[in-house]
């Protein structure tokens, strides 16, 4: 199957999952998470259609900018993203999803405000309290959206998350709900309803996601294939 294939295939899917969750598939878009794939996959994706393409590394994304891989499609940052990296990605990423730390948009907001720019970014969810991932627990979300909507240099425009990975299908649904109740609350109550992105779901789950009010997912293996990971 070609890249403009899958993605056929997940439109459809994700219409189907929009449908049968009463919500109208235009307000879902697409990101491509196109790590480890290089920009002929990139462009491929983006004469598909796609809506967006995400990178998890700095380092990757720079040197396919400089291909011009992203030419014609909004780049997203989704990864771990270091402090001392951010300035290289602030201006270069149309949206930082992965803002997950109080000190991470201090940093976003200092180097923007430097560029004399606005950044876009989603404050990021670590809903399962996992150790080993970033993101505000839902606890810290609430004061972290508050002190962020004062700052200069950044807009929030919603929220992102990774859930654990499931252990059976469908594990992740609830996961999806709980960070659909915190999007709806924050956006009403902190930013006038304002909030347009709510970035989850990937190959494996991203139906219950729709189902849960996702706006965006966030999809790899199923575009790209299987990734090749180098030891
Ligand atoms: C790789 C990645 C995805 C996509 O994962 P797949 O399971 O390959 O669809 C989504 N979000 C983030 C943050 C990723 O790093």
């Amino acid at each position: 199957m070609s890249i403009a294939e899958n993605i056929g295939r997940i439109r459809e899917r994700m219409n189907a999952a929009a449908l049968a969750a009463g919500r109208d598939p235009a307000e879902i878009l697409l990101v491509g998470a196109s790590k480890m794939n290089g920009a002929a996959a990139c462009r491929e994706a983006i004469a598909a259609g796609i809506d967006a393409l995400g990178e998890n590394r700095v380092q990757e994304m720079t040197a396919k900018l400089a291909e011009h891989a992203y030419d014609g499609a909004p780049l997203h940052f989704i990864g771990h993203l270091q402090r001392n990296k951010v300035r290289q990605v602030v201006g270069k990423a149309a949206l930082i999803q992965s803002a997950g730390s109080l000190e991470l948009l201090e940093e976003i907001r200092r180097q923007a405000e430097k560029q004399g720019l606005v950044q876009d970014v989603l404050l990021e969810v670590n809903i399962g309290g996992e150790e080993s991932k970033s993101g505000f627990s839902p606890d810290e979300l609430y004061p972290a959206a508050e002190a962020a909507r004062t700052f200069p240099g950044i807009r929030v425009l919603g929220l992102m998350t990774i859930p654990p990975v499931a252990e059976e299908s469908h594990g992740n649904l609830p996961y999806f709900e709980k960070v659909s109740k915190l999007y709806v609350d924050i956006s009403r109550n902190l930013y006038d309803n304002s909030f347009k992105y709510l970035s989850m779901g990937m190959s494996d789950d991203f139906e219950d996601a729709i189902a849960a009010g996702a706006t965006m997912i966030r999809v790899g293996s199923a575009i790209f294939g299987h990734r090749q990971y180098q030891v």
